[in-house]
Parts: C-alpha cells; sequence; structure tokens
C-alpha cells in the first residue's frame, strides 16, 4: 500500500467504492464519474504506477479481470473498450494503473 494513493486507499476500505468484481489480487470498481453507460476500473491491489510496470502475471489478471466485467456487465455481445491512460499526455490522474472497462454505447474513434 502507497499511503498517498486513492486507489490503494479504496483497496485498503479507506475510501467508497462500488465493486464490480474482486479477487485476490485484483479489484473493479464503477468510476466516480462515468463517461459511458459502463465504466468500470480494473485495477490490481498491489501499487503499480502505469500499466507497463506491472509484471506480465498480474496483468493478464487485469484483463481477464476487465473482461469477466464486461461480461457480467453485459457489454461483451456489443463491445467494449479497455483503456490505460499512461502519463500526462494521456490523461492519466490517479498514478496507481487502472483499466478503464467503457461500453454501453457506441464509442467513437480516434479518442480525443
Ligand atoms: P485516469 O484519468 O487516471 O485515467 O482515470 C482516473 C479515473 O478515476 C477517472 O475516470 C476518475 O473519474 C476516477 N476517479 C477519481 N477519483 C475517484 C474515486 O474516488 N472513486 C472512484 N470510484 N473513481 C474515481
Amino acid at each position: 500500500m502507497t499511503a498517498d494513493c486513492l486507489f490503494c486507499r479504496i483497496v485498503a476500505g479507506e475510501v467508497p467504492a462500488r465493486v464490480a468484481h474482486e479477487t485476490d489480487n485484483v479489484l473493479a470498481f464503477h468510476d466516480i464519474n462515468p463517461q459511458a453507460p459502463t465504466h468500470v476500473l480494473v485495477i490490481p491491489k498491489e501499487h503499480f504506477r502505469a500499466a507497463g510496470d506491472m509484471d506480465p502475471a498480474t496483468a493478464g489478471e487485469v484483463l481477464q479481470a476487465a473482461h469477466q466485467v464486461a461480461k457480467a456487465e453485459g457489454i461483451d455481445e456489443d463491445g467494449y473498450r479497455l483503456v490505460f491512460n499512461t502519463g500526462r499526455d494521456a490523461g492519466q490522474t490517479v498514478f496507481h494503473v487502472h483499466c478503464h472497462v467503457l461500453g454501453g454505447r457506441p464509442l467513437a474513434w480516434p479518442p480525443g
């Protein structure tokens, strides 16, 4: 746990979140400011700053969990988008890696 990290505090139960899915190593919770009908964040419980910092096993668990969330939310048939914003130019604001699971409406491409 990194004391000043918001998402570590969610993992620790110190900050409330609406949990969508949980395993031993991964937590998924609904985004506080959803950008689509389904907008869930999937994070490793261990603190990593960004996607490229995860070990392959953890990265795989995050992706598997993201797909489980998509199925549970009923967006896997029509399609959904997984996004890892990485760094300032990409708009990363919370520096605990998180996979955005977005769906429930047609999503424009390219993103802004
Ligand atoms: P980023 O911009 O770093 O890719 O995404 C951070 C996401 O975290 C944003 O979509 C933002 O709405 C979400 N977020 C920020 N603070 C909280 C919070 O306290 N709870 C939840 N559930 N989501 C949060």
